[in-house]
């Protein structure tokens, strides 16, 4: 059998052998990935009550190959504001370090902890799901709301309510590359305001409901993933990107500095 690695990422979603590679316990039958042109996201295949557990997984420390860029066409012309757009497309292909690095960059929770099929989700400024996770790596995706069949599940990258349209956006591209056209932000007559807040949750309750679920289901107990762990293994991924940025972030910080330099010599 092919490993989890060697699998794309359609493909980890279908077998439920790989996505126990991929560390994820469950995706609920009821939300199903779709693709499109823009890439992968989860779609609500039938009516979703609120507060309904979509899916359930556990912290990676490695990057796996299904959710690393296959080619430069996927580098985000942003990251963390530096312009990646500008670059060869070559030279990721090159160091396909680089390409699990942006990965790690790009779809890390709370900087460096990171998760597999979860990465599939996609943003919105009104998001439908949130996640809820928990000190030993598991966490869950949870729906905020009734969510109707076929409507896209959606969480929030970043942005808090309140924050007007543009800032998040800014935000948004600033960090991801990715200007937001949710329904949120194309909507002149939703402000920022309007943005829900997330209604109060008992995490305690969750985890004992979803440690009883996955019991059910007979999947092993879960081996804690400690947080400096995590951070390691993912802070040692990044690095090739770490690297790249500072570069391009140094280089015409320099190249002044050699101006200015050579302007007040002569
Ligand atoms: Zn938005």
């Amino acid at each position: 059998s092919k490993r989890a690695a060697q699998l794309s990422f359609a493909e980890v979603v279908r077998n439920s052998d790989a996505r126990k590679q991929a560390h994820c316990y469950f995706l609920r039958p009821e939300a199903e990935v779709s693709e499109d042109r823009l890439g992968f996201g989860l779609v609500a295949a039938s009516e979703l009550k609120a507060n309904t557990l979509v899916l359930v997984e556990r912290r990676l420390l490695e990057v796996p190959e299904f959710l690393t860029p296959r080619s430069s066409s996927e580098v985000p012309f942003c990251n963390m504001g530096v312009p990646l757009g500008i670059l060869p497309g070559a030279l990721f292909e090159m160091f396909p370090s680089l390409l699990a690095a942006l990965r790690v960059s790009q779809n890390s929770y709370a900087p460096l902890l990171m998760y597999g099929l979860g990465s599939v989700v996609n943003h919105s400024c009104r998001p439908n799901t949130r996640w809820v996770n928990w000190p030993d790596g598991l966490r869950a995706l949870l729906t905020r709301e009734e969510v109707a069949a076929g409507e896209e599940l959606t969480i929030s990258y970043s942005g808090s309510p309140g924050q007007p349209a543009w800032q998040r956006q800014l935000d948004l591209f600033w960090r991801y590359g990715f200007w937001c056209r949710c329904s949120a932000c194309s909507a002149q007559s939703v402000a920022g305001s309007h943005l829900r807040r997330p209604g109060f949750l008992d995490s305690d309750a969750l985890r004992k409901q979803v440690d009883s679920e996955l019991q059910a289901s007979g999947l092993q107990a879960l081996e804690a993933v400690p947080l400096e762990e995590s951070y390691k293994a993912q802070l040692k991924n990044l690095l090739p990107l770490v690297y790249l940025q500072t570069f391009m972030v140094a280089l015409p910080i320099l190249g002044l500095l050699t101006l200015a330099a050579a302007a007040f010599a002569t």
